[in-house]
């Protein structure tokens, strides 16, 4: 009897495998970093081929470490950067160009030319998202028109898409068609597909409107599946090792939601990385958000319906903590911040507004440059690493808000991942602002545990979400100080400075 869960976790910086027990606990880990491509401004590009080696040596040496075989592992998830668009050859598995990732703006155009035409309203109902570069939809688009023989390839079926969950799927599965052997699978589930700007929330289906307003052939895209049930197996031969079920996939920060155990609707998870996502369980309803928010898939198991969440992304969180340590030059490392700010009783007055590129959720202003602001000859460095750390709590703050206009919910808790959450000082600003608790769990890499849950339960290695959320456990837990009027206070300063930033460039 297998008694371990695997999943690939396919980031924006770096691959990872990682084995599960049945509690939920580690057993091991393997991770690589690929290249960040950078051919012009405002483009990034991975490798999908250096991707794909690096998932099947990072499975290899993780299984070695814990000293298991496939025959251990009772299934396989995968959770991946969201949006990155590979296109490939299905006869020879060979990417037509490189990956073009979530971060690349070449399609700013297309996304603009959309809104010019009235199109945005289908877009948004349909899909719940505004046209951006940030989605796939347009990056297909793009490799359509930019690269020489794929439109064509694409109408002889050749040329087929996938974000990278698909691309490593078709790959485990098969890859291209040899002598007795079928080609892969080619899959994706409905949170990586609903952030395609082409799949219809309602119908969970690619959407035939959607799709021509960006001209492309629909057999290049794949099956839309459920995020947790059966896919396939992985190859004998291929790098497991072993014929294991692939069962689980989900986005990242889909994943991140499940492995948090935000199974009821008005459960809310915070993601502090180099920005910070938050994703909110709204059940089985579309909440078309008025206030800035994505209407996104949360999740779906097998047959069960569908679960939809609202996501508010911030660009700059953890990366300001970077700025100040790599461009201002005050600290040498990120944990520092904390005794820093620490050292001094409140921000004396000074508000740090890091919209290096702009603000996104909930205000979406592009006009918006960074400020600090507040400053007198009495500040030093301490109050604005203080600023920077406040910052991170009010744009989150900002997005929750947004969610509970939306939602029209109360909020009981945030549950917290992510690199800054080590920073307990910034933890418990969170729930000064917030007012309410921050709890953060014992397993730290919810979004590998989420893809991991996804596939278990698709195998019976889980029953149901009440045991994943049973394995659920808090490892810290910060209550507010402040009282009202503090926090009151503070907001007011804080949307006072975000003022000062808007309408800075044309
Ligand atoms: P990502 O997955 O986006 O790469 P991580 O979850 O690894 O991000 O978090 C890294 C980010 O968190 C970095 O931007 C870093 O500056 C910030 N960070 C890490 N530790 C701390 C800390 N103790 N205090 C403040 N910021 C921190």
């Amino acid at each position: 009897m297998a008694e371990y869960v695997g999943a690939i976790d396919q980031g924006t910086t770096s691959t990872r495998f990682m084995i599960f027990d049945h509690d939920g606990a580690e057993i091991a880990r393997h991770q690589l970093e690929h290249e960040q491509i950078l051919p012009r401004a405002g483009w990034v590009e991975h490798d999908p081929a250096e991707i794909w080696q690096n998932t099947q040596t990072a499975i290899a040496e993780a299984l070695k470490k814990a000293d298991l075989t496939a025959t251990d592992l009772a299934a396989i998830g995968i959770t991946n950067q969201r949006e990155t668009t590979v296109v490939w050859d299905r006869r020879t598995g060979e990417a037509y160009t490189n990956a073009i990732v979530w971060q690349d703006t070449r399609t700013d155009k297309i996304a603009a030319a959309l809104t010019e035409a009235g199109h945005d309203e289908v877009i948004k109902h349909k899909a719940g998202l505004p046209p951006a570069a940030y989605f796939s939809g347009g990056k297909i688009q793009w490799i359509l028109e930019n690269v020489d023989g794929v439109r064509e390839a694409a109408e002889a079926g050749h040329a087929i898409f996938g974000n990278t969950d698909t691309w490593l799927i078709w790959w485990l599965t098969g890859g291209p068609a040899q002598d007795g052997r079928d080609e892969g699978l080619h899959v994706t589930d409905v949170t990586n597909a609903g952030r395609t700007m082409l799949m219809d929330l309602e119908t969970l289906a690619w959407d035939d409107e959607l799709i021509a307003l960006f001209d492309i052939p629909k057999q290049m895209l794949p099956e839309i599946r459920s995020s947790s049930e059966v896919y396939g197996h992985t190859l004998a031969d291929g790098p497991v090792g072993g014929v294991v079920p692939v069962a689980g996939d989900l986005g990242d920060q889909h994943a991140a939601l499940f492995g948090q155990a935000c199974f009821e609707p008005g459960t809310l998870k915070n993601t502090y990385g180099t920005g910070n996502f938050l994703v909110l369980n709204t059940g089985t309803e579309i909440v078309r958000s008025s206030n800035g928010l994505l209407t996104t898939m949360g999740y779906k198991l097998g047959d069960q319906p569908a679960v939809y969440a609202l996501e508010g992304s911030i660009a700059v969180t953890g990366s300001a903590i970077q700025w100040l340590r790599d461009q201002l030059g005050v600290i040498k490392a990120a944990a520092e911040t904390e005794d820093l700010a620490k050292s001094v009783e409140d921000n004396g007055g000074v508000s740090f507004v890091p919209a290096f590129s702009g603000l996104f959720a909930p205000y979406w202003r592009p006009d918006a440059r960074g400020a600090i602001v507040g400053l007198s000859r009495y500040n030093t460095v301490a109050h604005i690493a203080r600023a920077a750390l406040e910052a991170v709590c009010y744009q989150s703050k900002d997005v929750v808000d947004a969610m509970i206009a939306d939602a029209d919910l109360e909020l009981e808790a945030l549950k917290v991942d992510g690199g800054i959450t080590a920073n307990e000082l910034c933890m418990q600003i969170q729930a000064d602002v917030l007012g309410v608790d921050v709890s953060k769990p014992v397993v730290a890499e919810t979004t590998c545990l989420g893809a991991a849950y996804a596939a278990g339960l698709a195998v019976g290695f889980w029953n149901d979400t009440d045991e994943l959320a049973r394995n659920w456990s808090e490892a810290s837990r910060w209550s507010p100080e402040w009282d009202d009027s503090q926090r009151e206070q503070g907001y007011a300063q804080w949307k006072k400075a975000v003022d000062r930033t808007l309408d800075w460039v044309d």
